[in-house]
């Protein structure tokens, strides 16, 4: 795993006299997203707009114009790059967000902008993890199940606990941004809270709830990743959900320096 850059510096390059900024639009959500944002926010070259799905109540606001909404379907999304002259996108989504993913590259295509996806490296099991790769939270539902976890730390979102609805013997702490959506498991307790997190805070919530699984996506990135190494210490098997895969031939950046760099490369 690479941990993600704090800082970010490229060399400043301003534009002719009378030439227009080039637009940006930042698929956003995550906090590469608003690292990205930050490190082009300001640049006389570029005019950065971020746009965010609306799902969290309190998003921290990355700088540049901020757009809230779907812009509906892949459609919505070629009618907004043309309307408002979009040079380049950057999906800077989080890695299972798929459905927005995918209509970035129907709407990229078919506007003829250029597209870039950003997406943090996937974790590694290293030695002594204990993990149980699945392909769906539905699976993880069953590997769960055959783990005979009793006390489960469920810690892939608000979203798709219905997929462990039916499960009522385990109990589960959910731990989410927002209150989860129902339906959730009979024996839940509801956890809200956002990283980054704390080694020392993940050993808590192990140790205390007496956890005997815990459930994440391969969301990657460092400040969700502490759960990892506590659940490695605690000898407690993770089952993780394997991402969806970044639609064909759209390039990929993984770290916001090599976002940078496309951006100004291309806008060089
Ligand atoms: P999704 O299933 O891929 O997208 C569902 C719909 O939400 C899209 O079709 C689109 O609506 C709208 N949408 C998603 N991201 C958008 C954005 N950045 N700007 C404008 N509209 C957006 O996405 P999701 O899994 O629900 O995630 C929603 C947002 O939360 C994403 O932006 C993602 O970065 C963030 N997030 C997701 C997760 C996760 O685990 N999935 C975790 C952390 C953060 P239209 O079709 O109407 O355009």
């Amino acid at each position: 795993m690479r941990d993600l850059p704090v800082t970010v510096t490229v060399p400043e390059t301003v534009p002719e006299t009378g030439e227009q900024p080039l637009h940006l639009l930042i698929l956003g959500g995550t906090t590469e997203s608003r690292r990205l944002a930050e490190a082009l926010h300001g640049r006389t070259r570029f005019r950065v707009t971020t746009s965010l799905a609306g799902r969290v109540a309190r998003p921290v606001p990355p700088p540049g114009d901020v757009r809230v909404g779907g812009f509906g379907g892949a459609d919505g999304l070629a009618r907004w790059l043309r309307e408002h002259r979009v040079d380049a996108l950057i999906d800077a989504t989080h890695p299972f967000a798929a459905t927005i993913s995918h209509n970035a590259a129907l709407a990229a295509a078919s506007t003829r902008v250029p597209l870039l996806a950003l997406r943090r490296p996937s974790w590694e099991p290293v030695a002594g993890d204990d993990w149980r790769t699945v392909g769906s939270l539905d699976e993880a539902a069953e590997a769960l199940r055959g783990l005979g976890a009793r006390r489960v730390f469920l810690t892939t979102g608000r979203m798709g606990l219905a997929a462990f609805a039916h499960l009522d013997g385990p109990w589960f702490l959910v731990r989410s941004v927002d209150a989860p959506e129902p339906p959730c498991p009979a024996r839940t307790e509801v956890l809200l809270d956002r990283g980054p997190f704390t080694l020392d805070g993940e050993r808590e919530i192990l140790r205390r709830h007496r956890i005997d699984a815990v459930v994440t996506k391969d969301s990657g990135g460092a400040a969700t990743a502490p759960k990892l190494t506590a659940a490695r210490e605690a000898g407690v098997p993770v089952v993780v959900v394997r991402r969806p895969p970044v639609p064909e031939g759209v390039a990929v950046a993984e770290t916001v320096e090599d976002a940078v760099e496309w951006v100004t490369h291309f806008c060089g």
